[in-house]
């Protein structure tokens, strides 16, 4: 299988050289020349296997320079139930007939995003030792995706992390979990100033490309194919959970900021698992649910960006879309080129209304809109109900799936973290502290290893450099 950029460059590229590597060379996202398709034979093969072994047979037709004996080993020292909590790795619960919740965040830091990075970590590991390199990952953080990169990364031979985040501003629970690592190549960076001084430092890094080949600097952020590629295991995973054979089709509602964990859905279906709908759910920050009821796609600018209760969603662009974009259009490089690199570039939006009955139809998407009200009234509904508490994302998605419930075909809502990440909702909403796992009684009171530093360019430089090696 070979990669290629969805702005067009014309170099082709196999799974472990953009393995390590962002954003193509002209700026453009990767994916695969094709989606490889899963008969039905396949199909019936697969829903017997356990969750380690569906992952490779999936990543095994997308990476062909990894030896599959070795692949395979790697899947299997990843998914685990000492990791993730039980056998199923990604148990399907059901709420009511035809209603499910997959968990997604039994994993190490309670996050969907531990499904990815924890194979991401291995795949690194591997691929650095083969290669005899080593990389400094640097990161920002406002909470999930730093330290699901940390506990990924811990540890790891070859790999070091520096994560940023804005001093003093995630929840108790978000800086014990990073801060309490005591492993040596994880460093905390606490920056006085909020998460975008964070994010600018990392670009003034990342665009210091003497420095950044001198220090081997590297990301780990969601537009990584790695990444997108592993979540496609999980909607698969669900669908044999909820059906009994392979002539039925589910539908899923996917919290979504980023676009990347339902862009791994769109390319589940494109291989053709039997998926109905894929329903976009947003939070105030409707950029999608805007596109695809109105068929024109609106960055935010950060005045327009709001901070609210699931703040995992709280996005002014969704960085993976252009990877649905290419495919809406029958893969038009020069097209997406137009639209993402100039039209956003000089408008900050685009139109492809006339590509919307496309999208809805022959890609199966639909969206819908959450609130803190609607976030706060699913929660107290779900445990009313169902006995179930769900996080504030996850209410996001309930609350849209209910929505796009159809007649026979069950839904399948993804959820993506756990209510103790988000307390304060939980509170508001249940008059009660949130359920902990037992693994992170006391997390707050242990001993910090965290350096804090002013958003100063340099010191994060100098602060690299001496302790690299
Ligand atoms: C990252 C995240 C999301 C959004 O996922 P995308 O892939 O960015 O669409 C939703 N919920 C939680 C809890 C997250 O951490």
């Amino acid at each position: 299988m070979k990669y290629l950029s969805t702005r067009g460059h014309p170099d082709r590229k196999r799974f472990c050289e953009i393995l390590l590597e962002g954003l193509a060379p002209d700026g453009g996202l990767y994916l695969p020349e094709h989606y490889p398709l899963v008969d039905d034979a396949t199909l019936a093969r697969w829903r017997g296997l356990p969750y380690a072994d569906l992952a490779f047979e999936i990543l095994a037709l997308y990476i062909d320079d990894i030896p599959a004996d070795d692949l395979r080993a790697l899947c299997r020292k990843t998914y685990t139930a000492e990791v993730f909590g039980t056998p199923e790795i990604v148990p399907l619960k059901q709420l009511e007939p035809g209603l499910y919740l997959e968990a997604l965040s039994n994993g190490p830091t309670l996050a969907f995003k531990d499904m990815a990075m924890q194979l991401l970590g291995n795949l690194f590991e591997y691929e650095l030792a083969r290669r005899g390199e080593e990389l400094n990952i640097l990161g920002a953080t406002s909470g999930d995706t730093g330290s699901a990169a940390e506990y990924a990364m811990r540890g790891k031979k070859g790999v070091r992390v520096f994560m940023t985040s804005p001093h003093g501003r995630m929840s108790p629970f978000q800086q014990a979990q990073m801060f309490s690592l005591q492993d040596e190549n994880i460093h905390n960076l606490a920056i006085r100033g909020v998460f975008d001084d964070c994010q600018d430092i990392v670009k003034a890094v990342s665009n210091d490309l003497a420095f950044k080949r001198q220090w081997r600097i590297g990301t780990v952020n969601s537009i990584n194919w790695a990444r997108l590629v592993a979540q496609v295991v999980y909607y698969f995973a669900g669908y044999f959970q909820a059906t009994r054979g392979n002539d039925e089709r589910v539908s899923f509602t996917v919290p979504s900021g980023n676009f990347g964990n339902i862009c791994a859905g769109h390319v589940a279906r494109m291989m053709g698992l039997p998926i109905d709908r894929l329903v976009a759910a947003t939070n105030e920050n409707d950029v999608l649910d805007e596109f695809f009821r109105t068929g024109v796609y609106r960055v935010r600018g950060s005045a327009d960006t709001f901070e609210t209760s699931s703040p995992s969603m709280d996005i002014s662009k969704a960085s993976n879309f252009e990877r649905f974009v290419f495919d809406l259009l029958d893969r038009d490089a020069a097209q997406v080129r137009a639209l993402f690199g100039d039209a956003l570039a000089t408008q900050g939006r685009f139109d492809l209304s006339a590509r919307l009955p496309l999208a809805r139809e022959r890609f199966g998407f639909a969206s819908g809109r959450s609130t803190h009200a609607d976030r706060v009234a699913t929660i107290r509904d779900a445990w009313q109900r169902w006995q179930t508490m769900v996080d504030t994302h996850t209410a996001d998605g309930l609350k849209v799936a209910q929505a796009h419930r159809q007649p026979g075909v069950p839904m399948i809502v993804l959820e993506t973290a756990l209510p103790i990440k988000f307390a304060a909702t939980i509170v508001e909403a249940l008059g009660r502290e949130p359920l902990r796992p037992r693994r992170f009684e006391g997390i707050e009171l242990l001993p910090k290893r965290v350096t804090v530093l002013p958003a100063d360019v340099q010191q994060v430089k100098d602060y690299i450099a001496a302790h690299s090696c």
